[in-house]
């Protein structure tokens, strides 16, 4: 019998990693930058958050979401997106007690059931962040500005926001009514997903890939020119922010999210090269979420980025990770007792964070030397039995073939000035 992966899942291999350890180690380092902290949700939770948290009328909880009831019979959902999970431990933690904004992160693998595709995966991994707290425009502009200072500082070319507002309850009802008689008086024209749409989810029409779609979509009215004052000024001041800061945007009018506690500001970040649906990330404001999900009425506003989506673009843009660390020395050895104590030294030149290998069984030195320039080595350590009896090593560099002995008690110094361990 043989086993084979998931459809829609995928393995890291270790050729992959360097991309995943970079973009870590960004994230590690402007999160920490914007004073963004790091918190961990489980991966599933009761099925009943996520209903209420993305929305039942949502395709992610329509189709996309893995349930199963456990042993006890408790309906559980493996997380199909972070924020849900992320108020619910904000809530639960007392985490609302302190003071505003509380500002988090998570990195983590989030389920969809999707139709496999490139760059979309069943279980793929997520940057999320989440302000809660704060409605001033400025903190959307920071919550743009990390993904932003993500890709920046990976080296993509061409980024550039898509901006929208979705309006509020307040302002949002009047344009939803708008949108929809235009709509009826192309009902002709319509694909089926947007005459079901048009009772249900209205605002969704805007989203429509449909080709028969699109002109009602250009004809349609704009939420932007359908915006109360509040809902407005915002706006205005969060391209104000953006001209400020030249930060390239686009309004994008059919940038919507279908759900009454999504207000205002919806933003994507796109990449050169890759097209609509591809954008790197996607976030916005939420000032309804938190109260729905049990919390007093807190605004609040964040974003997802999927890592493979960042790598793929990576690859697109010829973006190449540095290399990650492989030790560059092995230690080759002859006889019972050379093997002791290649194992002894194995052990401290670790220990002084120094990368090594130990060739393993009982082969000829020959081998062992073969085998190091096989793997690209730039030094072998070799014990026999006259470096047993010196208690020395012969340290071979394999570019040109020099040799040295070398004490066994210098020899951490001896490569301590050559060779340092990456953090
Ligand atoms: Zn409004
Ligand atoms: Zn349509």
């Amino acid at each position: 019998m043989k086993f084979k992966s998931i459809t829609g899942t995928r393995d890291v291999l270790p050729e992959e990693q360097p991309y995943w350890r970079l973009i870590e180690n960004k994230i590690y380092q402007i999160t920490s930058l914007f004073g963004y902290q790091r918190v961990d949700p489980p991966i599933f939770e009761e099925t009943a958050l996520f209903v209420r948290g993305v929305g039942e009328t949502t395709d992610i909880v329509e189709k996309e979401m893995y349930t199963f009831k456990d042993k006890s019979d408790n309906s559980l959902t493996l997380r199909p997106e972070f924020t849900a999970g992320v108020i619910r431990l904000y809530l639960q933690n007392g985490m609302h007690m302190l003071t505003k904004p509380v500002k988090v992160f998570s990195i983590g693998p989030i389920f969809r059931y999707e139709r496999p595709q490139a760059g979309r995966f069943r279980q793929h991994t997520q940057f999320n962040v989440e302000a809660f707290g704060e409605k001033d425009a400025a903190i959307d502009f920071e919550v743009m500005s990390i993904a932003w200072h993500l890709y920046a500082e990976l080296g993509f070319k061409g980024l550039r926001f898509q901006l929208n507002s979705t309006g509020c309850p307040v302002c949002r009802p009047q344009y939803i009514e708008k949108l929809q008689n235009h709509y009826r008086k192309h009902i002709h024209l319509i694909c089926q997903d947007c005459k079901r749409r048009l009772q249900r989810n209205a605002l969704r029409l805007l989203d429509c890939k449909v080709p028969d779609c699109q002109p009602v979509i250009q004809s349609a009215p704009v939420i932007s020119e359908h915006l109360c004052q509040d809902c407005e000024s915002h706006f205005a001041k969060l391209c104000h922010y953006l001209d400020l800061m030249e930060r390239p945007y686009t309004i994008n009018h059919k940038l919507v999210r279908g759900l009454d506690y999504y207000t205002k500001t919806v933003f994507e970040v796109w990449a050169q090269g890759i097209g609509a649906q591809n954008a790197m990330c996607g976030g916005g404001r939420y000032d309804g979420l938190i109260e729905l999900l049990g919390g007093d009425p807190t605004p609040g506003i964040g974003f997802g980025s999927g890592i493979e989506r960042i790598i793929l673009v990576m690859k697109e843009q010829g973006l190449t990770p540095p290399p990650l660390e492989v030790p560059k020395i092995i230690i080759a050895h002859m006889g019972e007792a050379a093997k002791e104590m290649a194992i002894n030294l194995t052990h401290q030149l670790r220990n002084a964070r120094i990368p090594v290998q130990l060739s393993f069984g009982d082969r000829s030195l020959k081998s062992q030397l073969r085998e190091a320039n096989r793997l690209g080595m730039d030094h072998v350590i070799i014990i026999a039995e006259q470096e047993v009896a010196d208690q020395t090593a012969t340290i071979k560099r394999l570019s040109d073939g020099v040799q040295e002995a070398v004490p066994q008690n210098k020899i951490i110094a001896f490569f301590s000035d050559r060779v340092v361990a990456q953090s």
